[in-house]
């Protein structure tokens, strides 16, 4: 039975109860405990050594009670940092770090991300912290990292994810150097899918990048980071402190966008993910950047299949009208030539 969910604007009217000001409940999303962290993994509970080698997707995304609790939004639950075992950091972010857990109860293996509130405060974040896990608690996509839920206390604010036990995609394609084309075209198959499903949701994402992407044990894509979507760029952290790569012509020079955005970005992933590096990137600096995405200075490298460097080109179109629509990059040629069932990457 296929899970229905609401669109953004519902979502964020009815989720309105998040306030990390307040230290006093600990409201979760939506989900159960028992349900949202199924008892699987291993038997041994020890805080030193967590074993995640399988991560079955949890049973309340599989069954009608969680699709009913998703549209109801009703079910919440008071998680708290006592439930779970916390094991390996697995990174740091701007505002936070992430670490291997396991929920006691369940053994269900998940990443908690960990955040300051004083820090989100002094940086103004808060809103927008808001805003992800608005989003991303109602999201179900096999190619999108579950936030099955949040708590906070005193000091901190924690957010309860799926564990993408690979680590970054961006780490991954360094050690590589670049893909090969048919793993490049299966991982572009996999976000397009994924991107399909969050245009169809009205959620623009809006800061596709490798950092933005995780591997699961299995190898499948998840799309990780939900901080910028269906923002507006002005107030994007890092449009005006971070790289401008991905940014498509009709952001940087300040007009109005839709989810076109992330079809260039679709584009400049598929030539990273070939290549090595983005397709715009100026060494002497953003404003040189800025100038090659807004001239659409793109050169393919001859080592690029002509399929792969056809597809490129289509996305990576200055006018947003003329990019090539999601459900055409899964049939286009290249795609079809390396991946078997394109719907189901
Ligand atoms: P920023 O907030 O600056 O965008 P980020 O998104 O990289 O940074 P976090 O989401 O805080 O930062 O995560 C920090 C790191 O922890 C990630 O880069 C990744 O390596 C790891 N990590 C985060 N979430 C998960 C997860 N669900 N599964 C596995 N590793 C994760
Ligand atoms: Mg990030």
């Amino acid at each position: 039975m296929p899970v229905r969910l609401p669109d953004v604007s519902v979502v964020v009217n009815q989720l309105k109860s998040l306030n990390i000001e307040k230290n006093s409940t600990t409201t979760s999303s939506s989900n159960k405990p028992t349900a949202a962290i199924q008892p699987k993994i291993t038997k041994k509970q020890s805080n030193k050594n967590i074993k995640a080698t399988k991560n079955p997707e949890p049973a309340i995304a599989k069954t009608s009670t969680a699709s009913n609790q998703t549209n109801s939004g009703e079910a919440t639950v008071n998680w708290k940092l006592s439930d779970f075992d916390l094991g390996k950091p697995l990174g740091k972010g701007k505002f936070g770090r992430a670490y291997l857990a396991r929920e006691k109860k369940s053994s269900f293996v998940c990443a908690i991300k960990v955040m300051y509130k004083d820090e989100l405060k002094e940086n103004k974040i808060e809103k927008q912290l808001r805003r992800e896990v608005e989003i991303q608690t109602h999201l179900r996509h096999p190619n999108i990292v579950r936030l099955y839920g949040y708590f906070h206390d005193e000091k901190r604010v924690y957010l309860i994810l799926e564990y993408a036990a690979q680590g970054e995609m961006y780490k991954i394609l360094q050690s590589k150097g670049q893909f090969t084309e048919p793993e490049a075209a299966n991982y572009i198959a996999q976000m397009t899918n994924a991107l399909a499903y969050l245009h169809k949701k009205h959620v623009i994402h809006r800061d596709i990048k490798p950092e933005n992407l995780l591997l699961s044990a299995d190898g499948k894509l998840k799309i990780a980071d939900f901080g910028w979507s269906v923002h507006a760029p002005t107030s994007r952290r890092k449009t005006l402190c971070g790289t401008l790569d991905y940014l498509p012509p009709e952001m940087v020079e300040g007009k109005d966008h839709n989810n076109a955005v992330d079809l260039w970005s679709l584009g400049v992933l598929c030539f990273e993910f070939l290549v090595g590096s983005p397709p715009f990137e100026d060494l002497s600096g953003s404003a040189a950047t800025y100038r090659r995405i807004a001239k659409v200075d793109l050169q393919i490298p001859e080592t690029i299949s002509k399929e792969a460097a056809d597809l490129i080109t289509k996305l990576l179109q200055y006018n947003p009208l003329e990019r090539l629509s999601l459900d055409l990059v899964l049939e286009h040629p290249w795609i079809r030539k390396h991946v078997p069932d394109p719907y189901k990457a």
